[in-house]
């Protein structure tokens, strides 16, 4: 059992009063919050040994250096790539899923065929759709079902040689269901299609593997597991990086530049142009190993019961209506839901006054907001540090809100 008042007291932030009441921040898939640790590492870096890496060649320049790749191999081994430079540093998911839809601008044909999910994040849906409209390739989507669930005969059914690219989240930032990516990726790699898979949403409540997944790109923001805004990474397997062209021009990316022809750096700074977010790679990097010291099994399971009990409490309120799969075990702890009648934004207002984040709206996701008919849910996102005790003042909160509101 994970010893919560404990893990709490490890996040200054969470002690607070917002509005006169104690936080409940439940908005933890729109961003996590960062623990003293990685507050302390960016502290630490300015304080000590903030200088520019891989160039000069200055003591302070090399601790540098050397902190930031350290933080890349860690990165590495928590996601299992089989090489440190399969590991790019990026400034967010959003920024990998552009790079690669970048890259392939220069592969695909017109007429190829790339498919994504009718569960993506805007993140996931934009990029592709420029990347059809330049090259003429056609986007296709999976369908999902009332329980948000992705239908894989359908999925299966639509492969075919022409498939050169799926994209996919592992977990649904919007319904919190948790995608079978394992067989998304599997079939796809049958018609000989490589595979997106978008992990912003499953870093926090687990450890993806990236060689088991066999994916060939895996992308991920540090916000989102206890690090800072403004660092992610992108993970590519060696014969896809090497393939793609690099997406941005500049410093650190090159090997030689004359005026008549550039050749670029090896991996993975190739991918890395311009001075990088190195404090913030170094605190993804601490961002990881605190997470790994509490555990992603107890987080887990502590994440589950959060969504169970919650879940419960839930249904007490007349009127609700969960939105996504019933089955929990599919699920990450994500409660995303409505009440008849009363509009998401006004629950949202209220509850705020209470003291409770929670996000309200499509989520970047208005293909699924669509798809149900509603202009957007209420959704509280949990994380290892939460409680029942917030739940039942948040249940409690939503409550008092409905009973003004109708
Ligand atoms: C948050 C999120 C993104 C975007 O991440 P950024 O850090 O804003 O780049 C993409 N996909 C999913 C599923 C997300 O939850």
């Amino acid at each position: 059992m994970l010893d919560i008042q404990k893990i709490r007291a490890d996040f200054p932030i969470l002690s607070q009063h917002v509005n006169g009441k104690p936080l409940v921040y439940f908005d933890n898939g729109a961003t996590s919050q960062t623990p003293k640790v990685v507050i302390d590492s960016i502290v630490d870096y300015y304080s000590r040994y903030n200088a520019n890496i891989h160039r000069g060649v200055h003591t302070l320049s090399q601790i540098a250096t050397d902190a930031y790749e350290q933080a890349r191999t860690k990165l590495q081994h928590h996601f299992n790539a089989k090489h440190n430079y399969e590991i790019i540093f990026t400034s967010g998911t959003t920024e990998g899923i552009n790079l690669v839809a970048n890259g392939f601008a220069s592969i695909l044909k017109k007429d190829d065929e790339i498919i994504v999910s009718a569960l993506e994040h805007h993140s996931n849906i934009v990029p592709w759709q420029m990347l059809c409209e330049h090259t003429g390739a056609i986007l296709k989507v999976i369908p999902m079902n009332y329980d948000g669930e992705l239908l894989m005969d359908v999925y299966v059914k639509m492969l075919s040689p022409k498939t050169k690219l799926v994209f996919c989240n592992h977990i649904s930032n919007a319904l919190g269901t948790i995608n079978p990516v394992e067989f998304i990726i599997e079939k796809a790699h049958e018609v000989g299609a490589a595979v997106l898979i978008d992990g912003a949403q499953a870093v926090p409540h687990l450890k993806p593997d990236v060689q088991k997944l066999n994916c060939d790109f895996y992308v991920a923001s540090a916000h989102k597991m206890c690090g800072p805004t403004g660092v992610g990474i992108l993970y590519g397997k060696e014969e896809w990086l090497r393939k793609l062209p690099p997406y941005k021009g500049g410093g650190e990316m090159i090997a030689t530049v004359t005026f008549e022809k550039t050749t670029y750096a090896d991996l993975p700074h190739k991918f890395e142009a311009g001075t990088p977010n190195i404090c913030g790679g170094i605190a993804f990097g601490v961002a990881v190993d605190y997470m790994n010291g509490i555990g992603f099994d107890a987080i887990a399971k502590q994440e589950q019961e959060l969504l169970e009990y919650g879940t419960k409490r839930l249904q007490e309120l007349e009127n609700i209506e969960i939105y996504g799969t019933k089955d929990l075990s599919k699920k990450a702890s994500v409660i995303s839901f409505n009440i008849k009648g009363i509009h998401p934004y006004d629950i949202g207002t209220i509850i705020d006054k209470l003291g409770i984040a929670v996000r309200t709206g499509h989520h970047c996701a208005q293909p699924i907001m669509d798809f149900y008919q509603i202009p957007g849910t209420i959704r509280a996102s949990f994380a290892f540090y939460n409680t029942k005790e917030e739940i039942d003042i948040f249940v409690e909160a939503v409550k008092k809100a409905q009973m003004m509101l109708s």
